[in-house]
């Protein structure tokens, strides 16, 4: 079976399915924002949302984690964490499943990354496709991820009084076979979800003046745009782009030690490269003082170093990063002021 469909008067009776097969997490509303958090009463699922307040990253790399324990005499070393549990991430928007491919990339580069592929080993991706634009901020449409790209176990897409069900892995199926309300699709409802493909593209369209490989080639002669220091004259140096971004994995490592002062346990925590310290070095060199250089660098990690390195752009477009920004920066602006050096 590749496509299903599901009732929308059957889509509670599959959460308390999926709640009862593996821990739940979904978006559910929080004042006037979204968040993911575990489903406890499925009728707090909310699937028409923006971009959640943090992306789902919070769950398979998490804020603060331990990554081993030790002992100092005699010295030896244990995994901090025995059993990585199943999990289920439910209407993921294709944005943040992007976002998910590329922390796949980034943390299969050698070395791999144990406790990050251990939780995605444990994880199922239920995606939901947008079919509304979901704010001013989002860039997605010029990143291509405002469609499924692969990524996901499962991928629903609303058609009216039911959801299509594109079934892309073993572990999607048996979520979609094991229930007898979720039937095979039929060929009409084939052509409801191409009509509902052909109605989104009139709603989706490019944020960027021009192609994401222009501005990729725009960044060779950026480097010393006016465009950095306007931002950096605004930037305050809080940090949020990176918290928010679901592809930002950059993280620092403490050892905090029992009262005996012989054990401890190392843990990793997120860090940000807008940090007035994350790039001094022993001896107090700063290679990133200015928040325009820093500012500047997270642009170069997201659109130009990722394809150099991994050829996948590094911004899904979820538009967190200028939705949170208290300075008011704005991605979608300053790619635009970049891109004339493009078609100049
Ligand atoms: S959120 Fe805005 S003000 Fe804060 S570090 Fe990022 S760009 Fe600067
Ligand atoms: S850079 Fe901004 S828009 Fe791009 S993925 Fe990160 S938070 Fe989202």
């Amino acid at each position: 079976m590749k496509y299903a469909s599901l009732k929308k008067t059957n889509l509670n009776d599959w959460l308390e399915y999926l709640k009862n097969k593996a821990k739940l997490y979904a978006p559910r509303k929080k004042e006037n924002l979204f968040v993911f958090r575990p489903v406890k009463d499925v009728a707090d699922v909310c699937l028409e949302y923006i971009p959640t307040i943090l992306p789902p990253k919070k769950y398979y790399f998490p804020q603060k984690e331990k990554l081993f324990k030790f002992s100092a005499q005699p010295f030896k070393t244990a995994k901090a964490i025995d059993k990585f549990e199943e999990f289920i991430l439910f209407g993921v928007h294709t944005c943040d499943i992007a976002g998910i491919q590329c922390m796949d990339v980034a943390f299969r580069d050698g070395p791999e990354d144990p406790n990050y592929l251990n939780r995605k080993d444990k994880m199922t991706i239920i995606g939901i496709e947008c079919l509304k634009y979901c704010d001013k901020y989002a860039n997605c449409t010029s990143m291509g991820n405002h469609l499924p790209r692969g990524g996901y176990d499962l991928m629903i897409v609303d058609v009216g009084n039911k959801f299509i069900i594109h079934i892309n892995s073993e572990k999607g199926e048996r979520l979609v076979k094991e229930v007898d309300f979720i039937k095979e699709s039929t060929e009409k409802e084939m052509v409801e979800l191409d009509r509902t493909r052909e109605e989104k593209k009139k709603v989706f369209k490019d944020e960027f003046y021009v192609p994401l490989s222009k501005i990729y080639e725009s960044f060779d002669e950026s480097f010393n745009s006016e465009v950095w220091k306007d931002v950096g004259k605004k930037c305050v140096a809080c940090g949020n782009c990176t918290t928010v971004c679901p592809t930002c994995y950059c993280f620092d490592v403490s050892d905090e030690m029992e009262l005996n002062l012989n054990d401890g346990v190392r843990y990793r925590i997120w860090n940000s490269c807008q940090m007035d310290d994350f790039a001094k070095v022993a001896g107090g060199e700063d290679f990133r003082k200015g928040r325009d250089s820093r500012q500047r660098h997270r642009y170069y990690r997201k659109f130009k170093y990722s394809v150099d390195k991994f050829n996948r752009y590094f911004c899904t477009g979820c538009g967190r990063c200028t939705r949170t920004c208290m300075a008011g920066i704005s991605l979608i602006d300053t790619i635009n002021a970049l891109a004339p050096v493009a078609v100049d």
